[in-house]
């Protein structure tokens, strides 16, 4: 006899989250922005290792976009990400609306500081300063004992975790390692922006990645050298890759390694294809 799989408390307001939210034990947040893949799947999986309950956010954040960014035609698909939020065990899934997150301006915001400037935060101002802001509403409201993020987008991991730690937040931090699809283009709801010839030069990315681990051995300037050669020859194909960035950094403070760094790193890059905008990054021990 197979069993219906129980479907998730639904939370639409911070009221109904704050009823639901009383009956769990101990809980672990996964926030997401919907349109639930693999990588999310990895998140919630790791979140019920280490809780009673796993609980879901599911909110486009508007905070986090700058003015011409992916807001509008951003991926929403509820009733398919509570499937998914079935099928792996989720309790509660919380799915608030903007005005229920925005009731009035947001005046007061955290500030992530030197770290959330650079990188991601240079080519999206205002990024962090959202990303920030929203994480700590969203463990004010849910109230986690645990909060799970991913590797995937490392930077954020990292200012959340500086932040927990400088505002004395309580709430542990896990990290996730990063999931892939089977052609090793790192799973994000941006990849349904791509077309399958887009697909194809997207592939560049990880391949980048891999050759940069692959020269671990030589060291910053070979790391950054062999990465850059993929890169370089992506940037002839049809569709081109356009780099934005590609940087070895230490993974505490988000700044440049030293060219005789030894010991942990991490090798980020961020490049368009076509409209899109992809990230991924492989930490390295060198
Ligand atoms: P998002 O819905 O894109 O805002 O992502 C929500 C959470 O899922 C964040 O903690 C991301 O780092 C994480 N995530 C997104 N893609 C992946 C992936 N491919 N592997 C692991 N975690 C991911």
């Amino acid at each position: 006899m197979s069993h219906p799989i129980p479907a998730p408390a639904l939370a639409r307001t911070p009221e109904e989250l704050g009823r639901l939210r009383s009956r769990l034990g101990r809980v672990a947040l996964v926030p997401t922005m919907g349109a639930l893949h693999n990588g999310h799947r990895s998140l919630i999986a790791a979140a019920r290792e280490h809780a009673d309950a796993v609980v879901v956010s599911v909110f486009v954040n508007p905070l986090q976009f700058g003015p011409g960014e992916d807001y509008e035609r951003y991926p929403r698909d509820l009733d398919a990400d509570l499937a998914v939020c079935a099928e792996e065990g989720v309790a509660l899934v919380f799915a608030p609306s903007v005005e229920d997150m925005y009731p009035g301006e947001q005046i007061v915001r955290v500030d992530p500081g030197p770290m959330g400037a650079v990188l991601e935060g240079a080519s999206r101002p205002g990024f962090f300063g959202g990303v920030l802001t929203v994480v700590n509403k969203l463990f004010n409201l849910v109230r986690p004992d645990i909060a799970v993020f991913g590797q995937k987008d490392a930077q954020q991991l990292a200012l959340v975790r500086r932040m927990v730690r400088d505002l004395n937040m309580p709430v542990t931090v896990v990290a996730a390692p990063t999931m892939r699809d089977p052609d090793n283009l790192a799973s994000s709801s941006r990849n349904a922006y791509l077309s399958p010839e887009e697909r194809r030069s997207a592939l560049a990315l990880s391949r980048a990645l891999l050759a940069g681990a692959d020269a671990s051995v030589t060291g910053p300037v070979g790391i950054l050298s062999a990465a850059r050669a993929v890169l370089d020859e992506a940037a002839q194909a049809t569709p081109p890759v356009s780099v934005d960035y590609l940087a070895l950094v230490d993974a505490g403070t988000f700044t440049e390694v030293a060219a005789d760094h030894r010991g942990d790193a991490v090798l980020l890059v961020a490049a368009w294809v076509g409209r899109t905008r992809l990230i991924d990054n492989v930490p390295l021990t060198l």
